[in-house]
């Protein structure tokens, strides 16, 4: 790669930060809004994994859309820095157009990779999340390490709760199926939402608080959900969910009204454009890796670690065998817990689980054979 690609890709990178800095202070929406949606598009579509992060080694290595190439140069995949930078121009994006692909986008980027790089039991965070057969997740400590994504880490996790919803004149958004309450006292409207997903498929929405008059409810209907239902106080609406898009349901709400919104879930393969033999699984929006335990991890090669030295301790990660045309043919659910499948291998069988679930070595792409 030349050193002006690099300087290029610096460059590139380092918009992020300034495109979303820039919005934050309010100057970029009437500067250059055509700039902003275009470097969200050429990163979120052919520069991106399939957890929703992107980059090696704080940089991109390779041409747009030669994922798999970029996949095969070093461990040191999707710095945090990236997803959450990515993740506060989609907050920005969105708020402009409410385009829902945004928020298919900004789903599988929090589920995926920023629910999965900080430890639910020391609080520790990841640097590089990578997506390496074998790989692990290395983390930050108290001490030794303070890095820019142990920083980033701090701001993201204090957002978990950002932008589950958002508002206009006419109503409210329903963006992420988050367990919350929403207490919008100006407009004197309140709504709960109850919900385990994506261990589930679905959501429920109870109107806690509503002025007399009428206003929209408007529900996010995945691109991944297809076969989406809505039912309000128990009747099934007459209009059929259509998957990417928002659902508005306009009324004057009462106190107690209740919505549910059923998003079955499929499995979905998705291979690497540059080389289609190597996949990655997902369930709905969640990333499927295989558990493969924790062979030759010691503390060492996980804490004060920005990414995995995988080549120290290297894995033999097999083939995944396909026997059959559908990917429901041959990748079945576990039954043990929800989000848990197996599938057979070159030399016998793989549990797959949620990736924001595992913390031994796990592989996100496979080669299907
Ligand atoms: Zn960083």
């Amino acid at each position: 790669m030349s050193n002006n690609e690099v300087k290029r890709h610096y460059a590139a990178k380092y918009d992020v930060t300034l495109i979303a800095s820039t919005e934050v202070s309010g100057g970029l929406k009437g500067k250059c809004p055509a700039k902003a949606e275009f470097f969200w598009y050429a990163v979120s579509s052919a520069r991106t994994f399939a957890t929703g992060g992107s980059s090696t080694q704080e940089l991109w290595r390779t041409s747009p859309g030669r994922l798999a190439a970029e996949w095969r140069i070093g461990p040191n995949h999707q710095e945090c820095c990236c997803s959450y930078n990515m993740m506060k121009l989609t907050r920005h994006l969105h708020s402009w157009n409410g385009d829902p692909r945004y928020f298919d986008y900004y789903e599988r980027n929090l589920f995926n990779h920023r629910l999965g790089t900080i430890h639910p039991e020391t609080g520790h965070s990841v640097y590089f999340l990578s997506m390496a057969p074998g790989a692990w997740k290395g983390l930050c400590d108290e001490e030794k390490s303070f890095w820019c994504c142990t920083g980033t880490a701090f701001e993201e996790y204090s957002k978990l709760n950002d932008s589950i919803y958002y508002r206009d004149e006419k109503g409210i958004s329903v963006n992420l199926f988050i367990a919350s309450e929403l207490d919008d006292s100006e407009r004197v409207i309140g709504l709960r939402q109850d919900t385990r997903f994506p261990d589930e498929p679905r959501t429920t929405l109870t109107i806690t608080k509503a002025p007399a008059s009428s206003w929209t409810l408007r529900l996010r209907v995945p691109s991944w959900a297809s076969a989406a239902s809505v039912k309000v106080n128990g009747r099934a609406l007459e209009v059929t969910p259509s998957a990417g898009s928002y659902l508005s349901v306009t009324r004057a709400w009462k106190k107690g009204d209740r919505v549910s919104l059923e998003l079955p879930m499929s499995l979905v393969a998705e291979p690497f454009a540059d080389e289609p033999g190597v996949q990655a699984f997902l369930y709905g929006p969640v990333v499927l890796a295989g558990d493969l335990g924790n062979q030759g991890l010691t503390d060492a090669l996980v804490n004060n670690q920005q990414g995995p030295a995988v080549a120290k301790i290297p894995m033999s990660v097999p083939e995944l065998r396909a026997s059959g045309r559908k990917l429901e043919d041959w990748m079945k659910p576990d039954g043990s817990s929800p989000l848990t499948f197996r599938a057979a291998t070159a030399n016998g069988s793989v549990t797959l689980k949620a990736l924001n679930q595992l913390w031994g070595r796990f592989a996100a792409y496979w080669t299907v054979s």
